[in-house]
């Protein structure tokens, strides 16, 4: 999912840089990465989410960001097939709409990136585990590999899953614990449904593919995990949650289940800056939601290692912002509850 429905201002400066990229990334890596901006819709199920709701879309709409608040009808306008009878478990009072919103492919993303960047001439290095850091005069000068050293002035690290772990090796502890996220995908039907359905409370969303699966995302897992499977309670709740709102998926069989790591910070946001390790800098902790801030992420990092300095984009998601308090909490903004 691609979206940039956040609160606070910093997050609309970050998030919407990455969605305008988004936008024209296809034609920029000069790969099709299938960006479909069919709208996404976040339930309320109760007059307390629609208030929360309705605070949150004037927080979006005073940063200039496209949200729209939906009456039930609304809703019913872009997902028809939502179970709205009358005592449904998880009943309709509206929610937040961006026009915008979209699904993009995944793969695709990588693809593009990688063959274009390989374009101009940046090496890909693939299954190459970074093993340690060199560290002289009290700043990384490099890395260890599984296939040798690389040296640099400056290292970027972009390590999912596993920042905590890398952080390390570096000699510092990171705010961030890391957690398997499940998503699954049915088999392809015909096209049913035409917008993307976030349900923060239940923590499902749904879409469909271009090939007519169904996609589902759950929340995370509730335990800390690096085992990359992703636990049965956490998708038997996710499935109960989609069969109450989309009664007509259940036939549907279940094709695939995944999950990955990702790297949660107490305030849901990514931290973006230099390590307490000179020439080491970091882009980590995106939890549930970096794929939609890939464009700027990338674009903030390279600002950071080329420059050795933060812009205004990336300044308030620099690490320090834990010892400043300056947090920036969006855990209701991040969609899926971590
Ligand atoms: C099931 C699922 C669904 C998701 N859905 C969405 C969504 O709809 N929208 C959204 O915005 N986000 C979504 N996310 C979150 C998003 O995928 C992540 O936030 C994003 O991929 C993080 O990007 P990254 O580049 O920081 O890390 P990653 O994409 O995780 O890449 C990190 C890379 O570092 C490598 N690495 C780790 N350790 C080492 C090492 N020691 N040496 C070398 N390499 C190493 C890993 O192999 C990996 O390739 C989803 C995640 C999951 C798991």
């Amino acid at each position: 999912m691609v979206r940039s429905n956040y609160y606070y201002p910093q997050s609309v400066e970050l998030y919407g840089l990455a969605h305008r990229l988004y936008e024209g990334l296809s034609k920029d890596l000069n790969y099709n990465v299938m960006l479909s901006q069919r709208g996404m819709v976040n339930l309320c199920h109760s007059t307390a989410e629609m208030e929360v709701g309705a605070r949150t879309v004037n927080a979006m709409q005073i940063s200039g960001i496209d949200a729209e608040l939906f009456s039930p009808e609304d809703v019913r306008r872009v997902a028809p097939i939502y179970n709205f009878s009358a005592g449904a478990r998880f009943p309709v009072f509206g929610g937040i709409w961006q026009g915008r919103a979209g699904t993009a492919r995944h793969d695709a993303v990588a693809w593009g990136y990688a063959r274009a960047a390989n374009r101009l001439g940046v090496d890909i290095i693939q299954n190459c585990e970074i093993t340690d850091f060199i560290i002289e005069g009290g700043r990384c000068r490099g890395v260890q590999t599984t296939r040798g050293t690389i040296r640099a002035e400056r290292i970027g690290m972009a390590v999912a899953g596993h920042s905590s772990v890398l952080a390390e090796k570096a000699g510092f502890r990171l705010p961030i614990n890391s957690y398997a996220l499940q998503a699954c995908v049915s088999e392809p039907v015909k096209p049913i449904l035409d917008t993307v359905v976030l349900s923060p409370g239940t923590g499902v969303y749904v879409s469909q593919s271009d090939k007519g699966e169904i996609v589902i995302g759950g929340g995370l897992d509730r335990i800390p995990s690096y085992a990359q499977r992703g636990n049965l309670p956490t998708l038997e709740t996710v499935i109960a949650g989609v069969l109450e709102m989309f009664p007509i998926f259940g036939q549907l069989k279940l094709m695939r289940q995944w999950a990955g790591i990702v790297d949660v910070v107490p305030d849901s946001s990514p931290i973006i800056g230099e390590s307490p390790l000179p020439n080491l800098f970091l882009n980590c902790g995106w939890g549930t939601g970096g794929f939609k801030a890939i464009p700027a992420g990338g674009t903030l990092l390279a600002n950071l290692l080329a420059s050795g300095k933060h812009n205004d984009i990336s300044r308030p998601f620099d690490l320090d912002r834990f010892a400043s308090g300056r947090l920036i909490d969006e855990a209701a903004g991040s969609g899926i509850a971590h």
